[in-house]
């Protein structure tokens, strides 16, 4: 069994001023941002203040967008190396955190191009990276994935344990403006995270440990949270979910679901967490039948695997109409098939399964 978190995770209202020296990782930082998050919710300016203070000066990019792409990333790269930026800080949800993680190697490899990240043997050196998450999601402040659209549309993810954070700094006072829907469906994202943990055949004590409390703290939190936006005790909670159940996949990989998903966010529109959670229990079921042991710590927290459906559906996540064309089934089943996801994911599954899955969704 191997426990392996290198990050410091800093966590706590106004963190980031408590341990500010701890930013300045080199000489010129890229800041790597979306278009509004990161300066809507203070972020931005706090690390601007603190870099400003200790006389850093910074470049900062702004053109990341929902699933980063190649062409993102490439931008990054370009300037990071024009402007001789020697760390990254990336601020905002998964998409800048990873678009970042992505820039930080290919700027210390300038040779490299975004489809040579996928093997981590072609890189042994990364720019040091500081990521300040502003949606309680994705995790990605203490994991070593990046996810990447591809040009030919396909969502892939790479790994690599030189894109840990170096420190990444969790403050709820950053998440206090989503709105609802972002809420809920970034915090489904890290309820999937931690149900997959326990779910994969990669869990451990530890990762069991952690994930518990992941899911304890969503199942009691994010119902309130819902209720009270601005609520910073419920935003903290939410957030500490989320990093836990980053601290999880960091060791399990995600499973099936995550897979599942990523099609129904590309083709669909439909955000990264709902896209995988509304599968979470139709796979939780299937493990049921071959591994129980496996669903027991969501019966401990859910009472049932119904239940646990039930909270998903009165949370809004099926809150949608999807259908699908007899040509995109066969290319997701496919796609998914051949996706490293179902290895890990307990039981045997073909194309008839995962067509289940997906017509499940349709009313
Ligand atoms: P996101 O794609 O980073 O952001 C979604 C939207 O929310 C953007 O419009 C963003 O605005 C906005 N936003 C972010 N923070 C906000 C705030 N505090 N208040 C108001 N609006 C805010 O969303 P995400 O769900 O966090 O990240 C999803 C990505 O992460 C996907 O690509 C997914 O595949 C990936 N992911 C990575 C990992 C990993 O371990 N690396 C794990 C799971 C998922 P701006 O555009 O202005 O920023
Ligand atoms: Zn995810």
């Amino acid at each position: 069994m191997l426990f392996y978190m290198p990050t410091k995770l800093y966590y706590g209202k106004d963190i980031i001023f408590d341990h500010k020296e701890e930013i300045i990782l080199g000489e010129k930082a890229i800041i790597v941002t979306g278009r509004n998050s990161a300066k809507i919710t203070g972020a931005l300016d706090d690390v601007i203040t603190i870099l400003n203070e200790y006389n850093i000066s910074y470049i900062h990019y702004n053109e990341i967008g929902e699933n980063p792409t190649y062409e993102m990333v490439i931008k990054g790269k370009n300037i990071a190396i024009e402007n001789e930026c020697d760390f990254v800080i990336a601020i905002g949800g998964g998409s800048p955190m990873d678009a970042g993680k992505a820039i930080a190697v290919l700027a210390a490899n300038p040779e490299l191009n975004p489809d040579d990240l996928f093997d981590m043997n072609n890189y042994d050196v990364a720019l040091p990276i500081v990521t300040i998450p502003t949606t309680s999601g994705t995790g990605s402040e203490v994991t070593e994935y990046a996810v990447l659209t591809k040009p030919n549309g396909r969502k892939s993810g790479f790994k690599s344990n030189l894109i840990f954070p170096d420190v990444s700094y969790l403050d709820p006072r950053y998440m206090a403006k989503m709105n609802k829907e972002l809420t809920l469906t970034t915090a489904v994202d890290a309820l999937s995270h931690a149900v997959e943990g326990i779910l994969s055949k990669k869990a451990t004590i530890m990762s069991d440990m952690l994930a518990r409390e992941s899911i304890s703290l969503i199942h009691e939190y994010l119902p309130k949270s819902l209720n009270d936006l601005e609520n910073l005790e419920y935003r903290e909670k939410l957030a500490i979910a989320s990093s836990l159940a980053g601290i999880v996949i960091a060791q399990t990989g995600t499973i099936l679901p995550h897979s599942l998903g990523y099609r129904i966010t590309i083709h669909k529109g439909i955000r990264h967490g709902q896209a995988t959670a509304i599968f979470l229990p139709f796979v939780a079921e299937e493990i049921d039948k071959v591994a129980p042991e496996k669903t027991k710590i969501l019966k401990d927290i859910f009472g049932s695997l119904d239940n646990f459906y039930s909270f998903l559906k009165e949370l809004g996540v099926y809150d949608f109409n999807i259908n699908f064309s007899n040509e995109e089934l066969d290319l997701f089943s496919q796609e998914v098939l051949n996706s490293s996801h179902v290895i890990n994911t307990p039981g045997t599954y073909d194309k008839e399964k995962i067509l289940e899955f997906y017509n499940n969704l349709i009313k």
